[in-house]
């Protein structure tokens, strides 16, 4: 038998393992942080095998990992923390991971992608910030239809200039940017959930009835029943945000599904409300009719 030598011995088995160096560092950070606010969860490492899809500004790898049978048609991409200061959104992510794990009689049919944390620098950074390391806020980054022609203006005049909502000088300037766009483009979903806080609702973008033009009308009424099944809102319309690009333009339908508080210490009770509707939305059949 020929000896094979120790060095790549050693790489085969980094190859197994999966998790590079760069995800367990996030992971040990991310524990840290999940220690410092008190919440009680599994290391980081042991919730998922999770995969990297890009780096963030500062370098960090902008993560997710996928459950379930991955031949479903029924394919749920679920995202939290595009803002780093919204916190408990991650709990969220995480739980939604470690409790998936648990479900196998669901994960036969269904594929559940979750990227529990979009916008790694801003989370860390201190003070928390909404925007990323370049001062952008990548949900109103994404390069929709109408970017060019009115982003810049928009949040001149709509949002005076607001730091906190500078959409970039151009679209699809950054990496946590095109991070949710490449995992879109890659998992195909036939649903999106966006988990964020403070404003206490369920917003839904996506077809209806005034998009029958573009969309059978079979898939139409599909999407709106499941927005009414969790009683989602179409609450406004926001130039480069996901809802926008995801929902109203490629006709998947996007929830966002806003917490109530930023506070860490409900971020269990949030778990146990909201649990229900994340479900309702996996769960739920939507045929997938749309080319990217
Ligand atoms: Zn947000």
């Amino acid at each position: 038998m020929r000896m094979i030598p120790f060095i790549i011995l050693m790489q085969l088995f980094s190859l197994q393992a999966r998790a590079t160096p760069e995800i367990d560092t996030l992971c040990q950070e991310i524990d840290l942080e999940v220690n410092a606010l008190k919440w009680k969860l599994p290391s980081c490492n042991k919730l998922a095998e999770w995969k990297s899809l890009g780096q963030s500004v500062k370098g960090r790898p902008l993560i997710y990992a996928e459950f379930g049978n991955p031949e479903s048609k029924n394919t749920t991409l679920i995202f939290s923390m595009v803002h780093g200061d919204e916190i408990t959104p991650l709990f969220i992510g995480l739980k939604l991971a470690d409790w998936l794990k648990q479900q196998p009689v669901m994960l036969k049919t269904h594929r559940i992608i979750v990227a529990p944390l979009v916008n790694p620098d801003s989370f860390f950074s201190t003070p928390r910030t909404r925007v990323n390391a370049r001062g952008v806020d990548v949900n109103r980054n994404l390069g929709t239809l109408d970017w060019k022609s009115k982003a810049l203006q928009a949040w001149k005049t709509q949002f005076k200039s607001d730091k906190r909502r500078f959409p970039g000088n151009e679209p699809d300037s950054e990496p946590e940017t095109i991070f949710q766009k490449d995992l879109i483009k890659l998992t195909n979903p036939s649903k999106i959930m966006s988990v964020h806080s403070p404003l206490n609702h369920l917003d839904y973008d996506g077809p209806t009835t005034l998009s029958l033009w573009r969309f059978p009308k079979d898939y139409v009424e599909e999407c709106i029943r499941l927005s009414q099944k969790v009683k989602a809102k179409s609450t406004g319309y926001f130039i480069g945000s996901l809802g926008n690009y995801a929902g109203t333009e490629r006709g998947i339908p996007t929830f966002t599904m806003e917490l109530p508080t930023a506070n860490p210490k409900k971020a269990w009770d949030y778990w146990l409300i909201f649990k229900a509707g994340i479900y309702t939305v996996i769960q739920h059949g939507v045929p997938r009719v749309v080319t990217h």
